[in-house]
């Protein structure tokens, strides 16, 4: 009922990157479309006051464990998604490390159906690089794009081989498809944390930058030796990054992501041996967040992206070696990242907006990330101006996984619109 009469919302500081445009302005919604988005709009329908609020496309997060098939005690397609609407994410991509994974279409068609039955968000799915994520026999990546997937990843681990990278680059382009390299060379990273000083007071063995910062060389390379599209997953390190800029001033098709924990934590975080700060790349020296941030400013990191990994709650009550890796980060990013980043560090906000919605969608190339009249009607209402706390307990994820709870914040998502459809009104599930 809702799509069909028209909804104003009025009065927020509208910003949207895709388009250039950043002012105190209404947004018109008609039929399920972004219909205007203008100083004043004169039109009737449904008004929602969003003075004070910062009105953005709908998020993209292009990195997201969902765990369905296979862990749903950890995280379902339905509370994933949901937790992805909490957080103000309209799209995201399921990563295909599920089990069984992502490697042929039946996979990726379940995901769809269960998207389509249960999730209140958009999801692409993204195929494996290799049959059963071994690294070494290329996935049916024809069948894979026919199913529907976006991209292509044997994220959780690298492709050891660079003879299979090089072929996977290759065979990617038939389909137009990008490779997303999760960069890890696993003789080098044998730790539950990064190399450096807080290892070495705490005695633990550790991975060093050098054992990510390898490995996008080597796929840099690749990537130009093919002429396909790499996309470098969860950069954590200065090098990385100044690899990639270079990269992109000579015209090689690279574009990269970094987590908001990478952002806005470092390896102190693990000097109280918290299993929830164990994340892979691990996180890094101060140095490395500044290099990170600067990245982000200047353009080198196209896209923001949580990837968001639920783990059960017994499985990360465990000694720091034995802990698995990852943290959730759907519900938290854009509190975090508004507090953080914008209100404390002073990045212009409308890069954060940026690399949360127009870059990802074009890295992707998927029609989302943007309120040009005609798109979609996938639109978040964040309060900048809200004071509060993270608390896990309050998650619809299935898992409570993150190191910030308790943490306050001063930014809220409070509404989103899917498809021309109020799903989340006043920070509460419709
Ligand atoms: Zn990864
Ligand atoms: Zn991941």
């Amino acid at each position: 009922v809702e799509r069909l009469t028209a909804l104003i919302v009025k009065g927020g500081r509208v910003i949207d990157p895709a388009t250039g445009f950043d002012a105190v302005a209404d947004v018109l919604v008609r039929r399920g479309k972004i219909s205007a988005v203008e100083p004043s709009v004169d039109a009737e329908g449904t008004v929602i006051d969003a003075s004070g609020k910062i009105v953005v496309p709908g998020l993209v997060d292009m990195h997201v464990h969902l765990r369905e098939p296979g862990r749903e005690d950890e995280e379902t397609i339905a509370s994933g998604t949901r937790a992805a609407l909490r957080g103000g994410f309209t799209t995201i991509c399921a990563m295909p490390n599920t089990d069984p994974c992502a490697d042929t279409a039946s996979v990726i068609d379940l995901v769809e159906a269960r998207a389509a039955a249960d999730g209140v968000v958009n999801v692409l799915p993204i195929g494996a690089i290799t049959k059963g994520r071994q690294g070494k026999e290329i996935a049916e990546m024809g069948e894979l794009a026919a199913a529907g997937a976006v991209a292509f990843s044997d994220d959780g681990t690298s492709v050891a081989s660079a003879e299979v990278m090089r072929r996977a680059l290759e065979y990617s382009k038939m389909f137009d498809l990008p490779i997303i390299s999760h960069c890890e060379d696993a003789d080098l990273a044998r730790g539950a944390m990064h190399e450096g000083f807080v290892s070495t007071r705490l005695g633990l063995v550790a991975t060093p930058s050098a054992a990510e910062e390898v490995v996008v060389a080597r796929d840099v390379c690749l990537a130009e030796l093919t002429g396909a599209r790499l996309h470098v997953a969860h950069l954590s390190s200065a090098g990385s990054v100044e690899i990639v800029r270079r990269a992109k001033k000579r015209g090689a098709k690279v574009t990269c992501e970094v987590t908001p924990h990478h952002l806005i934590l470092t390896e102190d975080a693990l000097a109280g041996y918290d299993t929830n700060c164990k994340v892979n790349p691990p996180l890094r020296t101060e140095a490395d967040r500044e290099a990170l941030r600067e990245g982000l400013a200047d353009g080198t990191i196209d896209a923001i992206a949580t990837d968001h990994a639920p783990h059960a709650s017994h499985e990360k009550e465990c000694e720091l070696i034995d802990a698995p890796f990852g943290m959730v980060g759907l519900e938290t990013a854009v509190p975090l990242l508004l507090t953080e980043l914008v209100s404390r560090a002073g990045i212009d906000p409308v890069a954060v907006v940026a690399a949360l919605t127009t870059r990802p969608a074009s890295v992707l190339r998927v029609p989302a990330g943007t309120l040009s009249p005609g798109s979609s009607a996938d639109l978040t209402v964040i309060d900048p101006s809200v004071e509060g706390t993270i608390d896990t307990s309050a998650f619809e994820s299935r898992s409570r996984n993150s190191p910030f709870h308790g943490r306050a914040v001063s930014a809220a998502v409070t509404d989103v619109l899917v498809g021309g459809v109020w799903m989340l009104r006043g920070g509460e599930i419709q």
